[in-house]
C-alpha cells in the first residue's frame, strides 16, 4: 500500500498488483532511496554468462570480415495442416540426402542438411524437420532464432487457411524471408492462380506480379519441381541474406529437439550457428552439461565435427535440454556445469514469478478490469472431433458483451502437446482438454510456463466455467 501512496504522489494511478513499466519502477526507487534495475532475461544470461568469463558479444564484435564464411542457409517448412509439409520435406530430403554408408537410410533427429549442384557450385540447405509451427513457435517462445527462410505451403486446391495465414504471421513478425511453394498441382481443381492473388492480400506479391516473393507451383507427391523450390530458397537467400559465420571458434547453437533414450541417456539434435563442435567438447545446453562423446549425422553416421548450420545429434549429455534452448561450448566441465545450475535455479525463480503473472481463468476478469486483456484466447483439444467441434460451436454462442472478445486460436483433436503449451505461452491463452490429458513432460512445461490447463468430460462443464469467468470480466462502466 505505502507503494501505491508513493506512485500516487508521482502521478501514477496503480493498485497493489498491477505490474509497472521500467521507467516507472527507476523513478519509485529513486524516490524511496533504492536503486532498482529492472533485468531482463537477455541481462541475466548475459551477467552469468560475464561471471564465468565469457562475453559472446565481445567475440562477435571482435570478429572480422575475414573470419566469416558462407554458410547454408537454414529453412523452416510452414503451412495449414494436410497442406503437405510433411510430404514436402519427405520429397526434398530423398531428392538430395547425401548417402550414408548405409545405403541413404535417413532417419529422423529434427533436421537435415541437403547438398547438391547449383549453376556449377555446390550448395548446402539444411531443414528443420519437425513441420508445422512447432518448432517455430517453441523457439520463439525461448527468443531463440533458428530460421533464416520460411517455405509456406499451400495446397493449390485448396487454399489460403487459418494457419497459412498464422504460419506467415510468424514468419513476418520474426522477420523471416518466405517462399511460397504451392503443393498438390498434380490434383484436379488445383488453381495455383488463386493462391497467388490471395497471398497478395497478406503482403506476399509474386514476382511475376512485380513483388518480391518467389512462388513455385510443385508436387510434392509427384517429386515436381521440387528443384525450381531449392532454387528459390538460395536465390532468396542470397539476394536478401548475407548468411555467414565463423567456423574457426568453439562452437555456439541452438538445441532442436531432444529425447531421452533407455540405451544412449540424453540424444539433442543441435544446430551448429557459430564455430565447429567437435567430439570431445564440453557443453552446457539450457540446463543440460557435459562431454560430446558421440555425433551422428541424419544418415545416423557418426561425425567428428560440425561446422555452421550443420545440424548433428549429439551424445554425453547430463539430461534433456528443451527445443530453442542455446548450447555453447566451455573451457572445462566445472564450467558448464555450474552455468547449467545456475540457470536452473534461475528456471525454479522464473517459473514462480510467471506463474503469478499469466493468464488464469480465475482471474481473468481482474485482468480485464484492470485494461491488461480484452481478450480470452483458448485452445481446445479433444479426443475426438465432433466433440472439439461442439465445444467450439458452444463457446462461441456465449454472449461475451460488447468489451471483451472470446477467440479460439487453435484446436485439435488428441493429446494436449509442447506445442499448445508453447501456443499458449506466445498468445497468452488457456488451454481446455476435452477428455484428453498432456503427457507427463507437457504438463511440466505447462506448470513451469504457468499456463492455465483445464480438463473436462462434460461440455456443459466447460461451458459453463468459461461462461462464469467473462461474465464477471465485464469492464466496470463509468
Ligand atoms: P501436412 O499436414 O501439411 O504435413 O500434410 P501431409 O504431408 O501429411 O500431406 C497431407 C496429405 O496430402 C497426404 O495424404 C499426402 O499424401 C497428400 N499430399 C501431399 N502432397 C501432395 C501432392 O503434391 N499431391 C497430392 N495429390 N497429394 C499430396
Amino acid at each position: 500500500a505505502a507503494l501505491v501512496t508513493v506512485l500516487f504522489h508521482l502521478g501514477e494511478m496503480a493498485t497493489a498488483t498491477q505490474s509497472l513499466d521500467e521507467a516507472t519502477f527507476e523513478v519509485l526507487g529513486a524516490e524511496l532511496g533504492y536503486k532498482i534495475q529492472v533485468v531482463s532475461p537477455e541481462d541475466e544470461e548475459r551477467e552469468l554468462l560475464d561471471s564465468f568469463d565469457i562475453d559472446l558479444e565481445a567475440e562477435l564484435e571482435a570478429e572480422g570480415d575475414a573470419d566469416l564464411e558462407k554458410r547454408p542457409a537454414v529453412v523452416t517448412v510452414m503451412g495449414h495442416v494436410d497442406h503437405g509439409k510433411t510430404r514436402l520435406l519427405d520429397a526434398i530430403r530423398h531428392s538430395n540426402v547425401v548417402e550414408g554408408e548405409h545405403g541413404g537410410i535417413t532417419q529422423h533427429i529434427g533436421a537435415y542438411q541437403i547438398g547438391f549442384d547449383h549453376d556449377g557450385r555446390q550448395r548446402r540447405i539444411t531443414f528443420i524437420d519437425t513441420p508445422g509451427h512447432e518448432a517455430f513457435t517453441a523457439m520463439r517462445a525461448r527468443g531463440a532464432k533458428v530460421t533464416d527462410i520460411a517455405i509456406l505451403v499451400v495446397a493449390a486446391d485448396d487454399g489460403v487457411m487459418p494457419q497459412t495465414v498464422e504460419a506467415l504471421n510468424h514468419a513476418q513478425a520474426a522477420g523471416v524471408p518466405i517462399v511460397v511453394a504451392v503443393n498438390k498441382i498434380d490434383k484436379e481443381g488445383a488453381n495455383p492462380d488463386k493462391i497467388r492473388g490471395q497471398l497478395t492480400e497478406y503482403g506476399l506479391v509474386p514476382e511475376e506480379y512485380g513483388g518480391d516473393t518467389m512462388f513455385v507451383d510443385v508436387s510434392a507427391r509427384q517429386n515436381l519441381n521440387i528443384d525450381d523450390l531449392l532454387s528459390a530458397v538460395l536465390l532468396t537467400a542470397d539476394a536478401a541474406l548475407d548468411l555467414r559465420a565463423n567456423p574457426n571458434k568453439d562452437a555456439r547453437g541452438i538445441a532442436i529437439e531432444a529425447n531421452l533414450d533407455k540405451g544412449r541417456g540424453a540424444v539433442a539434435t543441435v544446430l551448429v550457428q557459430s564455430g565447429t563442435l567437435k567430439v570431445g567438447d564440453t557443453i552446457v545446453a539450457g540446463i543440460a552439461h557435459g562431454r560430446v562423446r558421440a555425433m551422428f549425422d541424419e544418415n545416423g553416421d557418426q561425425v567428428e565435427a560440425a561446422a555452421p548450420s550443420r545440424p548433428v545429434q549429439v551424445l554425453g549429455l547430463s539430461t534433456v535440454p528443451r527445443a530453442g534452448d542455446t548450447f555453447l561450448v566451455t573451457d572445462d566441465e566445472r564450467t558448464a556445469r555450474q552455468i547449467a545450475e545456475k540457470r536452473e535455479a534461475a528456471d525454479r525463480n522464473a517459473a514462480l514469478a510467471k506463474r503469478r503473472k499469466r493468464i488464469s481463468l480465475e482471474d481473468f476478469d481482474k485482468a480485464v478490469a484492470e485494461g491488461k486483456v480484452d481478450t480470452l484466447n483458448l485452445i481446445l483439444k479433444g479426443d475426438v472431433s465432433g466433440a472439439v467441434e461442439a465445444l467450439e460451436d458452444s463457446l462461441l454462442k456465449i454472449d461475451v458483451g460488447e468489451d471483451v472478445q472470446l477467440r479460439v486460436i487453435h484446436r485439435g483433436v488428441g493429446a494436449i502437446t509442447q506445442n499448445d503449451v508453447n501456443l499458449a505461452t506466445v498468445d497468452n491463452a488457456i488451454i481446455i482438454g476435452f477428455n484428453v490429458k498432456p503427457a507427463e513432460r507437457v504438463a511440466e512445461l505447462a506448470d513451469r510456463e504457468g499456463v492455465d490447463m483445464r480438463f473436462y468430460s462434460v461440455i456443459y462443464a466447460a461451458i459453463d466455467d468459461i461462461e462464469l469467468a467473462l461474465k464477471g470480466m465485464l469492464k466496470p462502466e463509468y
